[in-house]
């Protein structure tokens, strides 16, 4: 049998975290990367820009024939540095456009598509191999699970709803909460039927960040990274 943890030498180790929106995912992941010297790939951010793309062939990403033509022409480019993060489709750079609401609440029609989600994981998969560091922090929904089921570190960062919602409503400043809760749980229901992101698989390390601030979840993160690559040296 071979060691699961065994990776030749030039194979970058992989953090996974998955978790649902609003849990500080994406702040903490980059943050991780940043303390371990690793490359950040926000699985996320590729959903998005794929869905920005769909929009800007003025398609409706529930159409799923619309979302796979519009996939034949879609040249992303992504940074992985956790200090100098963007995204890009063609010339355009769409870093910002894509945590709109209009993105925002167009992605999931895109993440429900099976051969999107096959193209992606092929992606990010790409992109973790050629990232050129010693390993790199990969974030999203099914990276525990279907991404990088073997990573040496497996982690499902959660927080209760109220504090998702509350955390998010403060990022944004702009909708009530109420429509902030209700998107995020809209946004929470489409994305669990493609992806189990609400309970840890096996083998996948719990944190639970309702009732710790970001550096205290940033320490946490770090103390379970720390036992999973000390066992995958
Ligand atoms: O993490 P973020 O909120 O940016 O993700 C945007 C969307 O991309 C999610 O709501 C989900 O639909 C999709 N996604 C996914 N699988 C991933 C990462 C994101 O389906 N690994």
């Amino acid at each position: 049998m071979t060691d699961p943890l065994f990776r030749p030498p030039s194979e970058p180790l992989v953090v996974a975290i998955d978790g649902p929106a609003g849990s500080g995912k994406s702040s903490v992941a980059k943050e991780v990367a940043r303390r371990l010297g690793y490359g950040y790939l926000d699985t996320g951010a590729v959903y998005r820009a794929l869905a920005w793309h769909t929009l800007d062939h003025d398609a409706d990403t529930s159409d799923a024939a619309a979302v796979i033509d519009a996939l034949g022409d879609f040249d992303l480019s992504i940074s992985l540095d956790p200090d100098a993060f963007w995204v890009r489709v063609g010339e355009h750079d769409v870093t910002g456009e894509i945590r709109g609401q209009r993105v925002t609440d167009a992605v999931s029609g895109v993440a429900r598509i099976p051969i999107v989600r096959h193209a992606a994981t092929t992606l990010f998969r790409q992109l973790v191999a050629g990232c050129g560091r010693r390993g790199v922090v990969v974030e999203g929904r099914d990276i525990t699970t279907v991404v990088a089921p073997d990573a040496p570190v497996r982690i499902l960062l959660t927080a209760s709803e109220e504090v998702r919602a509350a955390r998010r409503h403060g990022q944004e400043n702009s909708r009530d909460r109420a429509a902030v809760a209700a998107s995020l749980q809209r946004r929470d229901a489409s994305d669990a039927a493609v992806a189990e992101f609400l309970t840890a698989a096996e083998g996948v390390d719990v944190v639970d960040s309702t009732e710790l601030d970001f550096p205290g979840t940033v320490d946490a993160v770090l103390a379970v990274a720390a036992k999973g690559l000390s066992h995958g040296r």
